[in-house]
This record gives C-alpha cells, structure tokens and sequence, in this order.
C-alpha cells in the first residue's frame, strides 16, 4: 500500500496540542498521527502553528501564538533569546528542563543500548544555572556606520544578532571583556572580517576565566598575520584590568567557518592562564579544551572516579584526556595513569599540571585515542581501568575495539551526547561488559546539551 501523503501543506495553519519533546527541546504535535517539530512549544500546550517544511514522515511548524499555555512556560530573560541560536530552554522552567534531559537519557538506554533495567539516577543539577560558562568564543562584525559590534550568530546563520549586550548563560567577566577588547579595536581603528568577500582584520574573540584563580584570557583571532596596533591593545587591556594573565593572538587566514586558525601565540604574560577543580591546579591554553562549566565539573569528575574505583595497585587510561584533567583526579588514586589526547598544546598542558601538582603517575601521549590504544596493547599495557571522555561523535569503533582487547576490569565512559553514548554502550554490551549505572549530570543548562556519566564492568 502507497504511504499516504502528509495532512498538511507548506505555509497552511494549523492548530496543535503538543504531547512531547524532541532532543532539541522542539514541541511535538500530530495532525492525524503526522508529527510536527515546532520550536519554543512545550508539551500540555495548545498553539496556532505555521508548517515551514513537510517531509514525508514529519515535518517543523513556527509557534505562532500558544492559545493554552503550560505552567512549565517561563519568561525567558534573555533579550535576544528567540532569535540566538546558542540557548534553547529559557523558555522552559528548570524542572521541565532536567525532566527533559533525564527522560533523553532513560530513552538513549532502552531504544539504541536496548538496556531496559539499567539504573538512570536523578540528572545532578545546578544550584543555581546561570552565568557558569567560563569561556565565550565571540563574533566581530561592523554596524552600517563602521562601529565594530559583537554578538552571537542568529540561529542558522553567521548574521550577528543586533543590541546584544549580555550573555545570561556566560560569567560576567568574559562579557565585560568581550566589550572593552571591542571598545579598544573600535578606538583603535581595527577593521572586523568581512566573510563575504573574505577582507579585513578582526574574525572572533575569545575570553576564558578560570572559576577559582579569576584569571582571565584573551585570545584575538585575526586573518592578517599581524595585530594592528597590537602594543596600544596590549598596555590598555592590562593597564585597566589587572585580572588578565594572558593575550593571545591566532591568525586564521582561511576562508572557513572554523573559528581557531593553525598559529597561536602569547602577545602579552604566559601562553596560559590557572584553575583549580577540588584540589588539583591546572594550567590552560588557548587552544585545550576545559569544560566550560566548573561546579558542576567537579560533580562529574566526582562521579567518575567514584564510579573507576581505583586501587591503589592500578593502572588506568584516560582516553580523550585534554589536559588531563581526568587523568589527574585519577592519578591521586591509580598508581599509573596513561593519558591520550590528539591535540599537542593539551598534551603539553597535561604534562605541565601533572608537574605542577607533583604528580609522578602520570603519563600523556598525543595522538588519535584509536591509534595509540591498540599500540599501548602492542607493547604489553593491561590497565585495570579505562576511562574514556569523547566528543559528541563518540567513540571511534577502533577505539573501542581497542578498549576490549585490554581486557580493563571496568570502563568509565563520560559523554556530552546520549545518542553516541547509548551505540557505544551496546558495542561494549555485546564485547563483554555490563552497563551499572548510568549518571546525567546537567553540565550546559538552558541549552539541549546532555553530560553523563556510565560505569560498566567485564562480565
Ligand atoms: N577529559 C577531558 C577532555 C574531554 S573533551 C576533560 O574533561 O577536560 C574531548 C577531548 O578529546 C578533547 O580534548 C579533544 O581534543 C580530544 N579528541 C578528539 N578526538 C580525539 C581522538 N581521536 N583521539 C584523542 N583525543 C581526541
């Protein structure tokens, strides 16, 4: 039998009553089983809906005025919320938020690790979920008369939003750096990149705040290969604002969407600045990655040396370790900890904060995590333990050959994205490991963005 035709049109109206969520935080609607993704709807709600696109199985609506709105409705205070693309959830209390990222998790388990029992623990939560991001990546663009502005991206698009002053989700510190290094390049004459034709000076800037140290980096990211008056931006950034610890300048000369170009360097103090997680010091450069919400880092790192249950006879690998910050909270218990990560400056990083907390356990190596694990197996290395922590793709199926051919006692498997976790889970499932349990930790409120942390053991 021919699939029926969806039941609506591009660009008719209708009226939905939505019933769910989807990973975005879209409401979900149906028109005669037919489901519509409709961003800023929240479920118990009824709303008029324009339908922007039909595909055969489901298609995206436009809110265009909720008629029965749920208690979970809240007022978003961001100005330029509905049209920044960087947050998705003011619209929602944070008790619909959490319920929304748990219920992901709890799904993730069932539908792609088909793990029906595993335990999901309540999603750890922030006290308070705002201003925790210490870092902001910021675009440079020019209004109509030359001003230089600085703004996030409208959603879907490299226009910068208009009027944006503040970032509610973003420390303070960072936005008030972001204005002064905009201020100083406005005074200074320094022309923004033209994407378009691919000219001009000024691309991103970026500002990092350590939680603990309140030190602060400024990275400025231009195409040209030199900063233009370089040493009057310099005396007046540091001259007013004895806090920052380090200027960097990256020159990225590519016509590309990538904000970071190849070459860095320290124009002003170290190449990198301090923090502290619990009682390990670390040092960061520009380019290392450092999770960007602190409190609840700590909670995270927490869980997952909870979860490795070091002995102090054992030996672990860190996969993906950036600076080691992992690596490091586990070296306190491990009696060696080999840490792997592909980008050098991080590893660099890592050997330094081993260093400089005293730590003679540990060892870190660049590389591809899938490339060196299967060497390190090579060469005789058993751990016990394998932590791994990758990016939102996953894990790379070598790497998790590799895990299984170690043989570890236990995985620990940190992960920003449930639906990666979930497949790799089942790889390890079938491989011989036992999923325990499984903790969400709400590392990115206001956005859709999901942390968990999973401990398995060999069967
Ligand atoms: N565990 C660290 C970093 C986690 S983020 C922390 O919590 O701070 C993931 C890290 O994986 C990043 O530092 C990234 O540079 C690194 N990475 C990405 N692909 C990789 C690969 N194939 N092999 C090793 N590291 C990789």
């Amino acid at each position: 039998m021919a699939k029926q035709a969806a039941p609506v049109k591009k660009n008719q109206t209708v009226t939905l009553q939505f019933e769910d969520l989807t990973h975005e935080g879209s409401g979900v609607g149906k028109i005669n089983g037919y489901p519509l993704f409709v961003p800023y709807a929240l479920p118990g709600e009824e709303g008029e809906v324009k339908v922007v696109k039909v595909n055969k199985n489901f298609g995206f609506g436009k809110l265009i005025k909720v008629t029965k709105s749920s208690e979970e409705r809240v007022e978003p205070p961001c100005d330029v919320y509905y049209q920044c693309g960087g947050c998705q959830l003011q619209h929602m209390s944070y008790e619909l938020q959490l319920e929304m990222k748990q219920n992901q998790v709890r799904n993730a388990m069932r539908k792609v690790a088909h793990l029906e029992d595993v335990p999901v623990h309540s999603i750890i939560r922030m006290d308070d979920p705002w201003r925790y991001r210490n870092k902001v990546q910021m675009p440079v663009g020019e209004k109509e008369d030359g001003e230089l502005k600085t703004g996030f991206y409208q959603k879907r698009s490299h226009r910068i939003i208009d009027g944006m002053e503040t970032c509610n989700i973003q420390d303070e510190v960072n936005d008030r750096m972001v204005e002064a290094v905009r201020r100083i390049a406005d005074r200074l004459g320094i022309p923004s990149y033209d994407e378009d034709k691919d000219t001009g000076v000024l691309r991103h800037i970026v500002v990092r705040t350590g939680e603990v140290t309140k030190d602060t980096m400024i990275v400025i990211i231009t195409r040209t290969s030199d900063l233009p008056h370089q040493d009057a931006m310099v005396k007046e950034l540091i001259k007013t604002y004895p806090h920052i610890k380090s200027i960097v300048h990256n020159i990225n000369d590519r016509k590309t969407n990538s904000i970071w170009g190849k070459q860095s360097k320290a124009i002003w103090g170290e190449d990198y600045i301090y923090d502290t997680i619990g009682d390990i010091q670390f040092a960061i450069s520009a380019k290392s990655f450092y999770q960007v919400n602190p409190p609840q880092t700590k909670k995270l790192y927490d869980k997952a040396l909870e979860y490795a249950r070091i002995g102090s006879d054992d030996t672990v690998v860190d996969a993906y370790c950036g600076i080691g910050t992992i690596s490091l909270f586990l070296a306190q218990e491990a009696k060696k900890v080999y840490g792997v990560e592909v980008v050098p400056e991080a590893v660099d990083d890592a050997w330094k904060n081993a260093g400089l907390n005293g730590f003679t356990n540990a060892e870190f190596y660049v590389g591809e995590a899938e490339k060196v694990m299967p060497w390190w197996t090579a060469q005789g290395l058993r751990p016990d333990v394998v932590v791994v922590d990758p990016p939102r793709k996953g894990c790379d199926e070598e790497l998790l050959k590799a895990m299984l051919g170690m043989e570890p006692k236990r995985i620990v498997y940190v992960s920003c994205n449930p639906s990666t976790l979930a497949r790799d889970l089942r790889i390890l499932e079938d491989g011989g490991y036992a999923t325990q349990e499984v903790q969400p930790v709400d590392m990115f409120p206001q956005t859709h963005h999901v942390e968990a942390v999973c401990w398995l053991e060999r069967k």
